[in-house]
């Protein structure tokens, strides 16, 4: 089946008891047991609930995995699945990943035991260099966020299955549709799917699925044992997003293509980030493992007064942390997705007072490119390079 009919006709399609046409919202906490020596599908629910395993089934299906799991957000479930390591662990984590995850690693995973080493994954020779005898995983986000550097996932996959090494993967910016990690080998898949797969910005959600079933079996007893799970209105709000997950990425993705051309092309941004673009560095190994290049983008307007000025003025996206909805959202890594970094770790990784994500919505794209284009028409002049490199030293 293509995805396009899969998103619809999974296990969240109708609900089997009565052929309701969405999933009921089963809201109960626990289930009657008619016989005490024949255990129920369903018990308790933090255990599980009709309405989750549905979630939980469509997503895995998507991904094509064994076991889904839906929790209370993103961050729970990278720190769940987190929890599948021991004190004495090693794990290897590409540099820039979500600043939320960056802070559960260095402030509180730091503090059970197990600890961390950020490379660029962008470089596979770096992944492998960062191998020590007690690695036991390696973290990936690709693209990253914001200057969406690529991963080559099946290149990684390689090196960690000959030291037996778990491969996860946050997949939040690509969503199943463009990119499916497990295909490509790696072990564990994560969402947010705060973003673009509830998409309305509405719900706050985290999923993850494993590729096999006994891993699935370990993740199952740290759900239930860590509780973190996903409340039933939420994964019922998750499944109605999920339907037309498609048909909203190829009408975003289509957008940020053309803003990124239109902003390229524009003498007031000094740098555009973009896997469709052909000078993005990994262009090419985008091209080749995702069908899409997906809905965000960064941009740089060259100054923290210019992209104050940027912000001030446009009418239309809306000026928020998140991403991946129905409307155009605008942010600002440094004192939004990435606060929680500190300030030489943000400029290590390109993250300059000058740079805006884009994540782009439904909106009219000429309607788009009208309100960004009178925005940039009254920023202050762009400092000089001189004064661009003392900002980035000085940070
Ligand atoms: C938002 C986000 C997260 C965290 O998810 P929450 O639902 O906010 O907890 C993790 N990874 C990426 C890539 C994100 O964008």
């Amino acid at each position: 089946m293509n995805f396009a009919t899969k998103v619809l006709h999974g296990t969240s399609c109708f609900d089997p008891v009565t052929g309701a046409s969405s999933v009921p919202i089963y809201q109960a906490s626990t289930f009657h047991q008619a016989d005490l020596d024949q255990p129920p599908a369903f018990d308790y629910a933090r255990s599980g609930n009709p309405t989750r395993a549905a979630l939980e089934e469509a997503i895995a299906g998507l991904e094509g995995g064994e076991r889904g799991f839906a929790f209370a957000s993103g961050m729970a479930a990278i720190s769940s699945v987190f929890m599948l390591f021991s004190a004495g662990d090693h794990v290897i984590v590409a540099e820039d990943v979500y600043g939320g995850t960056f802070r559960f690693l260095t402030r509180v995973l730091s503090r059970m035991g197990i600890s961390v080493t950020f490379v660029d994954a962008s470089s596979t020779d770096a992944v492998r260099a960062a191998i020590t005898p007690e690695t036991k995983g390696i973290y990936l986000e690709t693209p990253s966020n914001p200057t969406l550097k690529v991963t080559d996932i099946a290149a990684v996959c390689r090196i960690a299955k000959q030291q037996d090494l778990l491969v996860i993967v946050d997949n939040t910016f690509m969503t199943p549709y463009y990119q499916r990690p497990l295909e490509l080998g790696a072990d564990v898949v994560i969402h947010s799917a705060t973003k673009f797969i509830g998409g309305h910005s509405d719900v706050v959600a985290g999923l993850a699925v494993t590729r096999d079933a006994a891993l699935g079996e370990q993740l199952y007893f740290i759900q239930n044992g860590m509780g973190a799970i996903l409340g039933v209105q939420d994964c019922w709000l998750v499944m109605r997003g999920l339907k037309t997950l498609k048909a909203r990425l190829d009408v975003s993705t289509n957008t940020a293509d053309q803003l990124a051309h239109w902003l390229e092309a524009h003498p007031e941004i000094t740098h555009v980030y973009y896997t469709g673009l052909q000078d993005h560095p990994g262009h090419q190994i985008q091209a080749s493992q995702s069908s899409g290049h997906g809905a965000v983008l960064s941009f740089d307007v060259g100054s923290r007064e210019r992209a104050k000025a940027l912000f001030d003025r446009v009418k239309l996206p809306i000026v928020a942390v998140s991403l991946g909805a129905v409307e155009t959202i605008l942010s600002y890594p440094v004192t939004m997705s990435h606060a929680a970094m500190p300030a030489e770790e943000r400029a290590a990784r390109g993250i300059t007072d000058g740079l805006i994500r884009l994540s782009a919505g439904l909106e009219d794209v000429n309607d788009l490119i009208e309100d960004l284009k009178q925005a940039l028409e009254y920023l202050p002049p762009l400092p000089k390079i001189e004064e661009q490199k003392e900002a980035f030293s000085r940070a």
